[in-house]
């Protein structure tokens, strides 16, 4: 059995969007009143977010003395504590549950001298040094701040799709395609998530129904191309899902036909919602680069446009989306910014190879 992540990703979406007032770089740290380096909500480095790339940001940067502080929100360590069997992240053959792995990147970051604060940033300036952070009416400052709040999957919204979510119903065909060998399912959505997904999910399915809202798809030629010429995978145009329906698990689908309001049943034992990714970069608007479907612009290796602020994991990342390239891309900031301290004086250059 498992459990479907949240996946993440935003559809469509602006171009870049820079604030017209923000530099590209800041100006060095000022000695202002509030710059008290004795005080205790002063870091070294913050690190927003919790998930593989969060965590593996804070054991690089513990393992470098920054005594890192991570600002975990609400609902901590990210997508895979809603995913029971991870079966693709390296080093554990026999699989392992997705709450356990996160706990074990939090251990491990722990043991390094890493402090987890379990609510939402609220509020972020990035306009000077040290950047500001607020989580509620608690001010933190950072002479470096590592972002990696994520993404989240869009749901379909139903009360069904919830309920079965883990039992038949997922939103990451990587994660969950494994468990359909030889079962009928459907995938939501006529975007280039979904045609990618419906692709994938052959590998395992008898067959796969595309359900898409309108009579066109909205992704792209070639991958439209490639789903409409696989024979597993059928088109259902103009259906959108009223119902998931089963008992243990997921046995069949209500259809609604948005053109005729006609019902009709779908007969699956799966149903993958792909319908985009919403990633979650709202605390960082007017302050860092926002690009296509609301994905922070990476600019450089892991830098965000702002001397000192780096950007690691999903937040930027709409196309692997997998943890443990999330965990990857958080060592990679995390090594930055050690080294962009360093080069700032803010701390010895002394760890660089040393990690
Ligand atoms: P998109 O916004 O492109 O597509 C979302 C799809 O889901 C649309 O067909 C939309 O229908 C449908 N949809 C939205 N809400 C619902 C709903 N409630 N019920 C039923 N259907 C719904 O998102 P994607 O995630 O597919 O793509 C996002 C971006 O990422 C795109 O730029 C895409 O090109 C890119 N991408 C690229 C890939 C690649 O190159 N390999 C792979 C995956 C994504 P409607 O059209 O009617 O709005």
């Amino acid at each position: 059995m498992f459990v479907a992540p949240t996946r993440s990703g935003n559809a469509g979406g602006s171009r870049s969007t820079l604030a017209p007032t923000m530099t590209a770089t800041v100006p060095p740290s000022t000695g202002a009143p509030d710059d008290d380096r004795t005080d205790t909500r002063h870091h070294k480095i913050v690190i927003i977010g919790s998930g593989p790339a969060g965590l593996t940001a804070a054991i690089y940067a513990g393992r470098a003395n920054l005594e890192p502080l991570v600002i975990a929100g609400n609902t901590p360590m990210g997508q895979l504590m809603i995913t029971s069997d991870v079966e693709n992240y390296p080093g554990f053959p026999d699989g392992v549950q997705g709450p356990e792995l996160m706990q074990q990147f939090r251990k491990q970051a722990e043991r390094f001298g890493t402090t987890i604060i379990e609510k939402d940033a609220t509020k972020v300036d990035f306009g000077e040094r040290p950047f500001r952070i607020w989580v509620g009416e608690e001010l933190y400052r950072a002479d470096a701040v590592i972002v990696a709040t994520g993404a989240s999957a869009l749901w379909l919204g139903l009360p069904s799709e919830e309920e079965f979510r883990g039992r038949g119903v997922s939103a990451c065909a990587t994660c969950d395609g494994f468990f359909f060998r030889d079962r009928e399912i459907a995938v939501v959505g006529g975007g280039d998530t979904a045609l990618e997904e419906a692709t994938f999910l052959t590998r395992f399915a008898k067959k796969v129904t595309m359900l898409v809202r309108r009579d066109e798809f909205r992704g792209s030629k070639i991958m439209q191309d490639r789903a409409l010429r696989d024979d597993k995978i059928d088109v259902l145009w103009n259906k959108e899902v009223a119902e998931v329906k089963g008992e243990m698990t997921v046995n069949a689908l209500t259809l609604r036909d948005t053109k005729t309001g006609e019902m009709s049943e779908l007969p699956v034992q799966g149903l993958f919602v792909a319908i985009g990714y919403k990633p979650n970069t709202d605390l960082f608007a007017g302050q860092l680069r926002v690009g296509k479907g609301g994905y922070l612009e990476v600019v450089g290796e892991t830098g965000s446009g702002i001397d000192g602020v780096f950007v690691a994991g999903d937040v930027h990342d709409s196309h692997y989306r997998q943890a443990v390239t999330a965990a990857g891309d958080g060592c990679r900031a995390a090594i930055d910014a050690e080294r962009w301290l360093a080069s700032v004086g803010e701390i010895e250059a002394a760890t660089a190879t040393n990690w």
